[in-house]
This record gives C-alpha cells, sequence and structure tokens, in this order.
C-alpha cells in the first residue's frame, strides 16, 4: 500500500473592479484580505487559492470536487468565507489518517502583486491545514500581460497538494 497520494488543483475567476463600479467582491487570496480596486467574481467569497487548494486535496482523496460539495447555485454559499470548504476537505484527508505533506502553488495575476503577501498567506494556509509554514510553498507570478490573465481580468490558481500517512 502507497503511503502518500497527490491531487492537482486548479481554478479561475474573473476580477472586476469592486461595487458599485463592477461585480467584484473584496479581494481575498488564501484567506488573507488584500486591499486592491479589483475582486474576484463568484458565487462564494471567490478566493481562487483556497479553491484550488480545496480541489487538490479532494482529488488526492479521489472525492467529488468542490464545486459537486458545494454547488454554486445554492444560497447557503453565497458569499461563503471560503475557509468552510477547505475545512470540509481537510476533515476528509484526516478521516482518511493523512495529512499534508508539502503543498505547492502558483498564482498568476498582473495585480495585485503576490510577493508582499506570500509570507502572510502561506501562514494561512498551514494554519488552516494544521502544518508548519516550511510545507506550504507560493508562487506569484504575472500572464506577460497577454489574454484575459495578463489583461488583468482573471485571476488563475494551480497547486499540488501531496498526502502523507
Ligand atoms: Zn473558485
Amino acid at each position: 500500500m502507497i503511503a502518500a497520494r497527490i491531487g492537482h488543483g486548479y481554478d479561475l475567476h474573473r476580477l472586476e473592479p469592486l461595487a458599485p463600479h463592477g461585480a467584484g467582491r473584496p479581494f481575498v487570496l488564501g484567506g488573507i484580505h488584500i486591499d486592491h480596486d479589483h475582486g474576484p467574481v463568484g458565487h462564494s467569497d471567490g478566493d481562487a487559492l483556497l479553491h484550488a487548494v480545496t480541489d487538490a486535496i479532494l482529488g488526492a482523496l479521489c472525492e467529488p470536487d468542490i464545486g459537486q460539495l458545494f454547488s454554486d447555485r445554492d444560497p447557503r454559499w453565497d458569499g461563503a468565507d471560503s475557509t468552510i470548504f477547505l475545512a470540509e476537505a481537510v476533515r476528509r484527508m484526516h478521516t482518511r489518517g493523512l495529512r499534508i505533506g508539502n503543498l505547492d502553488a502558483t498564482v498568476i495575476c498582473e495585480r495585485p502583486k503576490i510577493g508582499p503577501v506570500k509570507d502572510r498567506i502561506r501562514a494561512r494556509i498551514a494554519e488552516l491545514l494544521g502544518v508548519g509554514i516550511d510545507a506550504i510553498n507560493i508562487k506569484g507570478k504575472t500572464h506577460e500581460k497577454v489574454d484575459a490573465v495578463g489583461e488583468g481580468r482573471a485571476i488563475e490558481v494551480h497547486v499540488v497538494a501531496l498526502l502523507v500517512a
């Protein structure tokens, strides 16, 4: 029996100006609020990083994905704090006798800059997953001004997570 499982998570959210100029929600990434004039459009709080982390864990477990567990047509999740979704994935992981070995995320957006908040995000995700900060890595990249992400109209996140017994 293999004592480790790997999972991949991906998410993208459209970015719009904050209300009343657009449909953007306050910008939250990895459970951290970032002051910015644009924010994600989404049914929940639109935290693309926590959504991708949640899907990476669920994927490693071969469990239903975040959209299956928390439908974007369910009014209960309107504006919901995405730590709720991650907590459910963590609960399922622990039920299976697994924990995070390490997790690596790539966040792609033109603005805001991820560098200045990277360590706060790492610390918050580590706290939510119950591991040390050295198990969590975040890389911020731009999309070189091309396509929707590069034009600042979307944020995209990729995550891989290794679950160990
Ligand atoms: Zn999402």
